[in-house]
């Protein structure tokens, strides 16, 4: 009931059908008439053509989280701060990954086991002697892995502009998903050590979209930096800091784990591989989980270093292995009391996905039937 599709999306708020599928256009996703919408897009759309929707969660696909939420509340007296998560978006080639990158090599020290050679669906780094988590997906799925997670694990965005190219148009996209998404905004205005460097022109073309430094007396803090030198960088994560001081990020390690799932594959020798930020909770070798359709026993935990631990935190990346299946990126994953009830929760879920693969076809079908007749 609360699958919609895109034309009966824009007969509900009164557009052309092709209005709604150009506004989507322009975010970076294709639709067609007959699509479904998935929650994200209906969110983006009601905040775009300023209405408001209630999405309900399909009771089967979320039950197992539901059945988290209700379980225990989290204990005022046990709330401590938690790691912020960081995601960096901005336009292709303005410097997310030389960002990521310098941030990384430049915190972990030298020679350290493990190393920082192999990639990992997020890390986290010391600052101030308080921890901060960045998620590194592959930069061209910035928007899709975003749309999927959602709101849901990133507390804070940087979008990155290349001083000396100025906003382009993913710069925008990365604007309104954030937006979209109410996530506070911090602007790294990157390639500060170019002599063409224009950050002025920056500040101005971001303050038409709505975006306006601090200093030009807008509430958006920009940091100029270059991930070439180093230059600025320890003010971002300054900054990143202070953000997180206002959102006041507090979880309760004491509960069971609620996590939610970066990035998954299958590994040789290793099976289902899933790379996990803990938003609540402590995750511990020897949980019962379920993530999606993947259940288990987690067998190990890897941190992001590669190095084994016995447990992850709240805010924390970890590498879980010991799942049944690769979970989807998105899945909320949760400890559960017994193999029996991980069991039924991840079959619920794959049986829910097989049903609406299934509605999903013959419907779309059925009206591009009639559509011809
Ligand atoms: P991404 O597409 O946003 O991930 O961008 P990359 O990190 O791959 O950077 C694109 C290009 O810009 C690469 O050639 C980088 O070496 C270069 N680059 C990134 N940051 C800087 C910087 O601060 N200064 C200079 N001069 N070059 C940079
Ligand atoms: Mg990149």
């Amino acid at each position: 009931p609360e699958e919609i599709r895109v034309y009966e999306f824009a007969e509900k708020i009164n557009k052309p059908v092709g209005e709604v599928i150009k506004e989507l256009f322009s975010l970076g996703v294709m639709f067609t008439k007959n699509d479904f919408l998935d929650k994200d897009s209906i969110e983006i759309l009601a905040d775009t053509f300023g209405i408001n929707v209630t999405t309900v969660n399909d009771q089967e696909s979320f039950d197992y989280v539901k059945a988290y939420d209700e379980e225990g509340e989290a204990s005022e007296q046990n709330l401590v701060e938690r790691a912020p998560v960081i995601t960096i978006m901005g336009h292709v080639d303005h410097g997310k990954t030389s960002l990521l990158d310098y941030i990384r090599s430049a915190k972990v020290a030298a020679g350290e086991a493990g190393g920082i050679t192999q990639h990992v669906g997020a890390y986290m780094v010391e600052k101030n002697g308080r921890n901060i988590t960045f998620i590194d997906t592959p930069g061209h799925e910035a928007f899709t892995e975003m749309r999927s997670r959602g709101a849901k694990v990133t507390d804070i965005v940087i979008v990155v502009v290349a001083a000396d190219d100025g906003v382009k148009p993913q710069t925008k996209e990365a604007v309104e998903h954030a937006k979209a998404a109410g996530v506070p905004i911090i602007i790294a205005v990157n390639k500060m050590d170019k002599e063409s460097a224009n950050p002025d022109l920056v500040k101005a073309q971001l303050a038409e979209l709505g975006i306006t430094p601090i200093d030009w007396g807008g509430e958006h803090e920009f940091v100029p930096v270059s991930a070439k030198t180093g230059m600025g960088i320890e003010d971002l994560l300054e900054t990143i800091l202070l953000q997180a001081d206002v959102l006041e990020l507090k979880a309760d390690p004491s509960r069971d784990v609620k996590a939610t799932v970066i990035e998954s594959s299958l590994e040789k020798g290793r099976g289902p591989v899933a790379t996990v930020v803990v938003q609540d909770g402590t995750m511990r070798v020897g949980d019962i989980v379920v993530a999606g359709i993947a259940f288990g026993k987690v067998k190990a935990l890897l941190n992001d270093r590669g190095i084994a631990v016995k447990e992850a935190l709240p805010g924390e990346p970890v590498v879980v292995l010991g799942l049944s299946e690769v979970p989807g990126a998105g899945e909320t994953l949760i400890n559960v009391k017994s193999d029996k009830i991980a069991r039924e929760y991840a079959k619920k879920k794959a049986e829910y996905l097989r049903q609406k693969e299934l509605s999903k076809s013959t419907k779309v079908s059925l009206d591009e039937l009639s559509d011809m007749i």
